[in-house]
């Protein structure tokens, strides 16, 4: 079930979007049936959880190639519990996380990749940026931090079945990534050839690769319903 559900997946994503399988709350059984059909990348929300299948997987010798994205929000006091084990942060929606993730970095001498959280659904309880708050970031970025790499950004489209409503809210997205390839000298900053777009889950991944996405991230597709 979760080996057919990859496979057909992957035969459906254009081959430049990467598919990230989104395993928290599930088991890492499940995660192995998944590596089995040939996925790599896992994203989990909660830094315990994360942990412990970080350390399941070290007991696993024969996983090799399997990257962790953290995709939950990020707490400061948390960071040593993730940043050593990710290949890429894609929720970070503070400048205070930024710092923080900068600080850590130059302690630990690890550069960590980061997409930024662009706040673009009409729903008050998600996180992220706006999009004035992302453009000082990349205009101010030179200076500030030189242990992060700003990879790309991510969104979450509102909760609502309103097709016109989350293809408006992806667009958004899009429509920034932009503009901040044209900032002077952001080639300095960021790969312009090479920035991702994580946007699109379970629900609206088809819309959202139509919108532009270059990475999906996708769970109860996948695993099932998760148990909370
Ligand atoms: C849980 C989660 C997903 C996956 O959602 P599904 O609807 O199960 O595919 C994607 N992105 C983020 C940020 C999540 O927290």
């Amino acid at each position: 079930m979760i080996q057919d559900t990859i496979i057909e997946l992957k035969k459906e994503l254009p081959s430049d979007v990467t598919l990230v399988a989104v395993s928290k709350f599930h088991p890492f059984q499940a995660i192995v049936e998944a590596y089995n059909a040939g996925q790599r990348i896992f994203a989990e929300s909660r830094p315990q959880e994360l942990l412990s299948k970080q350390r399941e997987l070290e007991a696993h010798n024969d996983m090799p190639g399997l990257k962790w994205h953290f995709i939950g929000h990020l707490q400061t006091n948390k960071l040593k519990m993730v940043l050593p084990y990710v290949s890429l942060v894609e929720s970070v929606d503070s400048v205070h996380l930024l710092d923080a993730i900068e600080k850590w970095g130059e302690a630990n001498d690890k550069t960590t990749n980061v997409l930024l959280e662009y706040h673009i659904s009409s729903d008050v309880t998600k996180q992220g940026f706006s999009k004035a708050e992302i453009m000082s970031i990349f205009t101010d970025a030179p200076n500030r931090y030189h242990h992060i790499r700003f990879r790309g950004l991510m969104g979450m489209a509102t909760h609502t079945t309103d097709e016109a409503v989350i293809r408006a809210d992806f667009r958004k997205i899009t429509t920034l990534a932009g503009q901040i390839k044209a900032i002077t000298n952001i080639s300095d900053i960021i790969d312009v050839n090479n920035f991702e777009l994580s946007f699109g889950m379970s629900g609206d991944w088809r819309i959202a690769v139509e919108c532009g996405s270059t990475m999906v991230r996708i769970g109860t597709l996948i695993f099932g319903n998760r148990v909370y």
